[in-house]
């Protein structure tokens, strides 16, 4: 059914990181110098699922700090988002413990070294197709979905259809 190979049905927490996974390694520079980054629509669909669904947890954790990118996933439905990260690994164990999450019932996906702790904490460490090679080395899945192209949608897709809460008929929910 999934192509995890990990008992997804006892997943609770879905962790993200954004640059290289929920938009691309690869972004343009506006003429402040300031990155302009991009959302995958289908992955924000999956997302918002996730949460109105109450069966998965997220959270994401960015060092990268944009006013937009709080109001994009906090209208997802994302309550925890930690942007401008310092130490992500240390924010993550703060996470877990405050929201009473187990490493086996968490994912982690990353794409570059700044996540490599992290990856190598939970029970199911998910890199994108494009992440850096230790990235890659470190998870348990590796998405078909390069970073920005549908990574989450990939991953929280195969964890609710396990949880058969994934609904495939047309609905009226835009993300
Ligand atoms: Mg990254």
């Amino acid at each position: 059914m999934s192509k995890i190979a990990y008992d997804l049905s006892k997943m609770r927490a879905v962790v993200f990181d954004i640059d290289g996974v929920l938009s691309p390694a690869t972004v343009s520079l506006g003429e402040n110098g300031i990155p302009c980054r991009m959302a995958n629509l289908r992955d924000g669909y999956a997302m918002q699922r996730a949460i109105q669904t109450g069966t998965l947890d997220l959270c994401i954790i960015s060092s990268a700090d944009a006013p937009g990118l709080r109001e994009r996933f906090r209208n997802l439905g994302v309550k925890d988002i930690y942007l401008n990260a310092g130490d992500k690994f240390e924010i993550l164990k703060y996470w877990m413990e405050r929201r009473g999450y187990l490493p086996e019932e968490t994912a982690y996906v990353g794409d570059d070294i700044p996540d490599l702790s992290c990856m190598r904490y939970v029970g199911l460490p998910v890199a994108p197709s494009d992440a850096a090679p230790e990235c890659r080395d470190a998870a348990r899945y590796i998405t078909k979905a390069a970073g920005g192209y549908g990574v989450a949608r990939e991953l929280l897709e195969q964890i609710l259809k396990v949880r058969r809460v994934w609904n495939t008929e047309t609905n009226k929910e835009n993300a």
